[in-house]
């Protein structure tokens, strides 16, 4: 099998939702010697914690009062941030009409109360390495291999679903398109090995920019990168820009015979309200008008519209 670099079981956190106190000690009793539990013990509870930390798994009760397991599954499925959750049910009804109930409400699985402990476990386990090895390749799908840095397929498969909530409430979007400066003189004269080291030193430091959770710093071209910053507005952009151009500047990284003896960069920013939903194209021309503009200015500068 591939080997693939995932998180432990360990350190996965199983959410357990269940209104009766003996089952949830029950079962994060059963489960704590593979990962660590979290319970609560309600439908609320549960939906409020998921927003705040993700948990890798939920074991969900189906009889609760107020809102069922049932529900609380349809609800975390048609949530885009939490639907690759895998959530198994523990159920006391094993009828046909019940076991078809937990499919239909997106549940992954189902274990029949009274529960059985090696199930339990088995079940959990099984689940919890398919997600963590669909993790690890999703990383490897979204992020440069050089840099660490997300790639060119996350913006392809993000930006859709990302353009659709900035719409919804009615947030502007940042982007900013970065270009190292000189950068095939770079190469030619220092070197191809040192020509990736100056572009992981200068993605690390566009990396600690990425300060929200949606924040995206992504590795566009060769020497390329591309800031996307949701809800965010011309000044901040701009200044977020200006921020990182001077952090490189100031990373001093020497490059010889250039307009300021070390590694810059020039930047291309854009803040816009009216963005195209399914594809980045006009923003990123903007961007890079910019972009041009800046190196015809003079380079290590930002130009923003
Ligand atoms: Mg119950």
């Amino acid at each position: 099998m591939l080997a693939l670099n995932t998180k432990k079981i360990e350190s996965c956190t199983v959410l357990i939702v269940d209104d009766d106190n003996i089952s949830r000690t029950v079962i994060s009793t059963i489960l704590s010697d593979l990962c660590r539990c979290v319970t609560v013990s309600n439908a609320q509870d549960a939906l409020q914690y998921c927003e705040q930390q993700r948990p890798d798994l939920m074991v969900i009760d189906v009889n609760m009062p107020e809102m069922n397991g049932l529900n609380l599954c349809k609800s975390i499925k048609h949530n885009d941030d939490l639907d690759e959750i895998p959530l198994i049910f523990i159920t006391g009804n094993v009828s046909k009409e019940s076991q078809i109930q937990c499919w239909e409400s997106g549940g992954n699985d189902f274990v029949s109360k009274p529960v059985v402990a090696q199930t339990l476990i088995h079940r959990v386990r099984n689940h919890l390495l398919s997600k963590l090895r669909m993790d690890a390749l999703v990383d490897l799908t979204f992020h440069d291999s050089l840099t660490g840095l997300l790639n060119r397929n996350y913006l392809t498969q993000e930006y859709p679903k990302l353009s659709r909530q900035l719409m919804r409430n009615q947030q502007r979007l940042g982007v900013v398109l970065f270009d190292v400066d000189n950068f095939k003189q770079y190469n030619d004269q220092y070197g191809h090995l040192a020509g990736d080291q100056c572009l992981q030193r200068v993605a690390k430091i566009l990396n600690q920019h990425a300060r929200r959770s949606r924040d995206a710093m992504i590795r566009f071209g060769g020497e390329e990168f591309l800031a996307i910053l949701p809800d965010t507005d011309m000044q901040s952009t701009r200044s977020i820009a200006r921020t990182i151009v001077s952090e490189v500047y100031n990373a001093n990284i020497p490059h010889n015979n250039t307009e300021y003896d070390r590694i810059t960069l020039s930047a291309g920013a854009v803040s816009t309200a009216s963005f195209n939903q399914d594809d980045l194209d006009e923003i990123l021309e903007v961007a890079d008008v910019n972009l041009y503009e800046a190196k015809m200015n003079g380079k290590n500068r930002v130009v923003c519209s």
